[in-house]
């Protein structure tokens, strides 16, 4: 089986052969740090944390690097530093330990290298000199700009090469400018902008423009030509066009060999945004939803086709989880499982990432095991045990027993209900039958069923 991905460049799905096998880099466009994560923005990094946890099973673990930044300055990070008074560095480091948490909740890996933009301005600024040197990039009286006629092949990933790059939104109104395509490598600091979002650059004090930001980190941390470039569709212009103008005029290499984009999420049918106040935002949903369950939702379509966001696409997620573990109860053994990869789901992530029919092989998987357990096939159990362990690692899915699962929960409630349950198994051993029955009541109310056993008591939430 070879992995085959749809590359946004050449609009096409590909064979996928990386420059080095023993190192594959991959890097993803991580958030602008000033706000809590929406579920649409959590859909690249699940997106791509499929990819990378499939990559790492082909080449081996140590073969990959993945990357996926962090912007710690931009035009409204600052902004909201002006409005709440909080300094950028406290703004930038809680709202990316938010991030981190959030994106950990949905079974998303730490990146291997996290560049932070900050740390990256002096690359930045020599990229910027290279550009200027070379006669693509020009000074005005508002920063530094590349000028997109200059190179022949603007526009090659999407298509797009005379509009206005004002519609990007993240470059500002400059009349000094040779084209209305032209954007800023480089913004000159303004009246009243705080300190640190100042630093020297040779052309005068500022702070870079976005696009630059990717392009020297990834210059920095991976290298000039990567494997796999990632981010959202709306991302593909202008900013990843704007990443490859500066990057190849610079160092004259491909950037990317690969170009993957995932499409948009909607809310009920709209597009997800503040203005329409319909955001739902990660933060909010693992409060009421198992992170998995939003996992399973986001990747139970195609990751290049738009998603609509529904309370039925939860349920009904959480219906099937809730069937997949039931089923993975019943083969349960002692202890953890062996991973044994004998199952259908690889080969449809093979497949430029097949998520929809991937969850199928692992609904067929849990039909199996009903199966085996309802025949009492002890052989038979634990192999599509071990198949489940394996199948969940591929989806970053079902990385807790089936006991946990039903449990749900958090864990200080869960160590509550422990203590209720142990107190009643305490209250039988000394015959106090009222008060036995009392927690067991007290549990119930809560929708918590007791379930006694040889062992003990376990118990689990209906
Ligand atoms: P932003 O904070 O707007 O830069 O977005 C961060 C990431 O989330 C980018 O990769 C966007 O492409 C992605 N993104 C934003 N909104 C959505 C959405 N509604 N659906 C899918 N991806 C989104
Ligand atoms: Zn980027």
């Amino acid at each position: 089986m070879t992995l085959r991905i749809y590359d946004t460049m050449a609009r096409e799905k590909r064979v996928f052969e990386p420059q080095d096998p023993k190192r594959i880099t991959v890097y993803v466009c991580g958030p602008t740090v000033y706000n809590y994560a929406h579920i649409g923005n959590a859909r690249p990094p699940v997106v791509f944390d499929v990819l990378r946890r499939l990559l790492k099973d082909i080449y081996g673990r140590g073969s990959v690097v993945f990357a996926r930044n962090i912007t710690d300055v931009e035009d409204k990070i600052i902004k909201s530093s002006q409005e709440t008074g909080e300094s950028i560095a406290d703004i930038t480091r809680k709202y990316a330990d938010i991030y981190n948490a959030d994106m950990a909740s949905l079974n998303v890996l730490a990146p291997d290298i996290e560049p932070w933009a900050t740390k990256h301005i002096e690359g930045m600024i020599r990229i910027g000199e290279s550009l200027k040197r070379k006669g693509y990039a020009y000074v005005t009286k508002d920063g530094l700009y590349f000028q997109v006629d200059q190179m022949d092949d603007y526009g090659k990933l999407s298509g797009r090469r005379q509009e206005d790059n004002e519609a990007g939104a993240r470059v500002a109104v400059d009349e000094g400018k040779r084209n209305p395509s032209d954007f800023a490598i480089w913004k000159f600091a303004k009246e009243g902008e705080p300190d640190e979002a100042i630093w020297d650059s040779p052309w005068g004090k500022g702070r870079p423009g976005w696009h630059i930001e990717c392009s020297a980190m990834i210059k920095a941390e991976l290298g000039d030509t990567i494997d796999i470039h990632g981010g959202g569709i709306d991302l593909q212009f202008p900013h990843h066009e704007n990443e490859i103008a500066q990057s190849e005029c610079a160092h004259g290499e491909t950037l990317a060999n690969y170009w993957m984009h995932n499409g948009f999420l909607d809310m009920e049918g709209e597009k997800m945004s503040k203005s329409l106040g319909n955001v739902k935002l990660v933060h909010d949903l693992v409060k009421d939803w198992p992170g998995e369950v939003l996992r399973y939702a986001l990747l139970s379509g195609h990751y290049r086709a738009p998603l609509d966001w529904t309370r039925d696409l939860l349920e009904q997620s959480k219906t099937m989880l809730d069937r997949i573990y039931g089923a993975y109860r019943r083969v349960w053994g002692d202890g953890r499982p062996v991973a044994d990869d004998r199952h259908g789901v690889r080969d449809k992530l093979m497949d430029d990432l097949n998520t929809p029919l991937a969850l199928a092989e692992l609904n067929a998987l849990a039909s199996e095991a009903n199966k085996a357990a309802d025949e009492k096939n002890e052989q038979a159990m634990e192999t599509v045990r071990n198949m489940m362990f394996d199948a969940g690692q591929a989806l970053g899915l079902l990385s807790k027993t089936p006991m946990e699962w039903e449990q749900g929960g958090d864990g200080d409630d869960n160590a509550r209900i422990d203590a209720l349950v142990q107190a009643r198994l305490d209250a039988r051993k000394n015959k106090d039958w009222a008060e036995a029955d009392r927690i067991r009541d007290e549990l119930k109310t809560e929708g918590i069923e007791i379930m006694d056993g040889a062992g003990g008591a376990t118990w689990r939430r209906v």
